[in-house]
């Protein structure tokens, strides 16, 4: 199958070209400054043919125009025609309580996922602009949204919860979903996969470390617990987001500096996190090179950092009564060997070696931890459009007589 992933921000479409039956990217690329002066669109095809094209592109419409008509040009093109697509999939963010799991998008599903807006305002409006212009584009090719909350809508109650008046929990959905989820599974799987082993029977926890960061704790294949909450703020220290936060703090901002409520979500998501506590960047390689140039407020940055994910999969080991695979991925996870190696030092009481050499010479996938260690450390290149694919080609078969109905009612 040929299966074009797409996944559209407020002001970018990023996307990829699969032949699933060969197991390939075609093509990738991105459409970038959607509304903004000096939109571009570029496509890597996978023979090195690169190109990038400067226009105005008003909207996602106009921009998902642009990539169909680039994945079909003569020169620049992987497709002969736009009829060898078979399926889109599209990341969704949020797809709270209702989706646990992919969908064929229909008219009642892009109902629900605008309903979800409201607990995701800056996420799943640009979602649905890809889904919109892709229906009006492509109106008999089926389209399939994967959700990031629904790998972790397996959480037991006690640990969704949030420890307020439950009728507010009734009234607006508010509650902890969990984001990322497609990474964390694809990475929990793969690990068993390296591992030759069954997910069944394994508690693993996965560190998703990027400029957003989440873990989760898995058990026989299923989050049973991860950091970020209602929205992706919650839980580690991340770029520029503040992670886990005692309320009264930002309480207290907001009257003592007599900010509104806009205000004080842009402090805690845009100015906070590694770049609040350093100054330095939101970037991890500058914060430790400033760092390891002396700078103190760096240093106590990653410090935070570390410490962060330290308590995390202190706790996790705690709710799963063990651990076997710990998993790091994520822009930092599978670059910084200092990040692992501050992290695993910690780890030591539950019989966790972490192997120097390999942690720092590893590139790509791999075990770093040593052959005696009692816990597996690895690396694993996280592979969400990959998944996407896959999970679009299920559901597509799955759903085969109702796409042969649709299509048969468009002609
Ligand atoms: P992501 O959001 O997954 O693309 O991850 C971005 C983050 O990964 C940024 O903070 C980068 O600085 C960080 N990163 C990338 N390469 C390295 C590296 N070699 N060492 C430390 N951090 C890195």
């Amino acid at each position: 199958m040929k299966i074009l992933v797409l996944n559209s921000g407020s002001s970018s479409i990023k996307y990829q070209l699969f032949d699933t039956d060969k197991k390939d990217v075609l093509a990738r690329g991105m459409v970038d400054k959607i509304g903004i002066a000096g939109s571009s669109l570029v496509n890597h095809r996978n023979d090195g043919d690169s190109v990038k094209l400067v226009g105005e592109i008003v909207d996602h419409q106009v921009g998902i125009e642009f990539v169909l008509g680039l994945l079909v040009s003569a020169k620049h093109g992987s497709l002969r025609t736009l009829n060898q697509l078979d399926a889109v999939g599209h990341r969704v963010v949020h797809g709270g309580e209702k989706f646990n799991g992919p969908v064929l998008i229909t008219d009642n599903v892009i109902k629900e996922v605008e309903a979800c807006a409201d607990l995701a305002p800056l996420h799943n409006p640009p979602n649905l602009k890809g889904i919109y212009a892709m229906q009006d584009i492509l109106p008999d090719v089926p389209q399939v949204a994967i959700f990031d909350t629904a790998f972790h809508q397996s959480m037991p109650d006690y640990a969704y919860m949030y420890a307020i008046p439950y009728t507010l929990y009734k009234k607006y959905g508010l509650r902890r979903y969990g984001f990322h989820g497609t990474s964390h599974f694809y990475v929990s799987k793969r690990a068993c996969e390296i591992l030759n082993s069954e997910i069944e029977g394994h508690k693993i926890i996965t560190c998703h470390l990027g400029n957003g960061a989440s873990i989760a704790a898995i058990e026989h294949g299923k989050s049973v617990d991860t950091s970020m909450g209602l929205t992706p703020v919650e839980g580690m220290i991340m770029g520029t987001r503040s992670g886990d936060l005692d309320l009264g703090v930002l309480t207290y901002i907001i009257d003592k500096e007599g900010i509104g409520v806009q205000a004080a979500n842009t402090l805690i998501n845009k100015h906070s996190g590694i770049l609040g506590i350093s100054g330095v960047s939101s970037d991890m390689r500058e914060v430790i090179r400033a760092a390891e140039e002396g700078n103190q407020r760096a240093q106590l940055a990653l410090n935070m950092y570390h410490y962060r994910i330290i308590k995390y999969i202190g706790s996790y080991i705690a709710a799963m009564d063990g651990v076997d695979t710990i998993v790091f991925t994520g822009g930092i996870g599978e670059n910084s060997v200092i990040t692992r190696r501050e992290v695993c030092k910690n780890f030591n009481y539950i019989g966790l070696e972490l192997d120097q050499q390999k942690n720092e010479n590893l590139r790509g996938e791999g075990i770093i931890s040593t052959n005696k260690s009692k816990v597996q450390v690895m690396v694993i290149p996280t592979n969400e459009e990959a998944v996407i694919a896959e999970e679009t080609m299920k559901v597509v078969e799955a759903n085969k007589v109702y796409v042969m109905n649709q299509k048969l009612k468009q002609l």
